[in-house]
């Protein structure tokens, strides 16, 4: 089988599939309000039958891995049939789902039926007060809700990610990091990533030394080892504790050198690396009725094209937003 094996020996065998550019939330370091984000039309989305065309031929070049994500996914009609789609297709050994969890209780029954077990759930605050002004509308609760219904529908591991934002939830990281003593819920802090006309200064930024330094007043934290196939995250455990701490460190520790993984946008361009412009144009090759050889060539072209590292860290700017590309 020819394989997706870029230049720098790095097997790419994920493939993250944002199926819409549309969200209902506002996040301030995603789609804040204030900002004009143009919305892909209907047609300029990939519709479920050419993403699982796309899906299969990836999985014919070694794709083994998939996640769904957003914009919001389970805000797209008839997502439960496309779960179930995909969850049809053998070769996938690991689905999952990211999503902003307001939606989630209601969803729960078909994605628990397409054979996901793991789920990422963004949440940057337990304070409702503060949700609405992060996220742009006052959904706190059913977003608790909905990762409690998952909690207790089994689904593991729940991750649940925080995006780091100085003056923002800084003073919040010990108390949604002690949720770990309670739940076994995977407790994620992301540093934040200037893309797009994203307005949230860099002054923000909060890196990872410095969020472990305030959790530290917690106890101390414990390296978890790393398995052959953990994502980017860096884990840590406090004694006691029956969930996890990482940290996601785009900025102060890149972890390229690990990355497996190919972006599927909502628009069907293909692109190499989160933090990098770049695409391939697949949607141009379904709807010119290209050969599925002819799709494949792009998914080599583009791992081909794979960048060695990204660039943010020298202040290159990434113009995409993230909602159309899913994180
Ligand atoms: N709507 C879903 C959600 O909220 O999880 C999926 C899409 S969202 C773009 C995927 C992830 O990207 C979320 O965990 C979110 O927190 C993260 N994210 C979005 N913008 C970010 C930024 N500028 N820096 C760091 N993480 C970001």
């Amino acid at each position: 089988m020819t394989e997706l094996i870029d230049p720098h020996c790095r097997k790419l065998n994920y493939l993250r599939i944002s199926i819409t550019d549309r969200c209902n939330l506002r996040c301030l370091y995603c789609a804040p309000p204030n900002l004009q984000i143009p919305k892909l039309s209907h047609s300029d989305i990939l519709s479920y039958e050419e993403i699982l065309r796309l899906v299969r031929i990836g999985v014919s070049l070694g794709i083994s891995k998939v996640r769904i994500t957003g914009g919001e996914p389970l805000i797209r009609k008839d997502i439960g049939n496309f779960l179930a789609e995909l969850g049809r297709i053998r070769e996938i050994s690991d689905l999952s789902l990211t999503t902003n969890g307001v939606l989630l209780r209601d969803h729960l029954e078909s994605i628990r039926a397409a054979g996901i077990r793991r789920l990422n759930i963004s949440l940057d605050t337990l304070k409702p007060e503060r949700f609405k002004q992060i996220a742009g509308h006052d959904y706190f609760r059913q977003v608790w809700d909905g990762i409690l219904a998952a909690y207790h529908a089994g689904f593991s591991p729940i991750k649940i990610n925080i995006v780091a934002m100085r003056g923002i939830n800084d003073d919040e990281f010990a108390d949604i990091a002690r949720l770990c003593f309670s739940y076994p819920f995977h407790i994620r802090f992301i540093e934040y990533m200037p893309m797009g006309n994203s307005p949230l200064e860099t002054a923000r930024q909060i890196l990872a030394p410095e969020i472990m330094n305030i959790l530290s007043a917690i106890g101390e934290l414990v390296p978890v080892e790393r398995k052959q196939h953990d994502g980017p995250a860096e884990r840590y455990r406090f004694k006691e504790a029956i969930g996890e701490i990482g940290f996601i460190r785009p900025l102060s520790h890149h972890f390229c050198a690990q990355c497996n993984r190919l972006r599927l946008t909502a628009s069907g361009q293909l692109r190499p690396c989160l933090l990098s412009d770049a695409q391939h144009d697949l949607k141009t090759a379904l709807r010119n009725k290209s050969s599925d050889a002819e799709i494949s060539d792009i998914f080599l072209m583009a791992a081909r094209f794979k960048p060695h590292r990204h660039h943010l860290i020298e202040n290159d700017s990434v113009k995409s937003q993230m909602s159309l590309i899913g994180g």
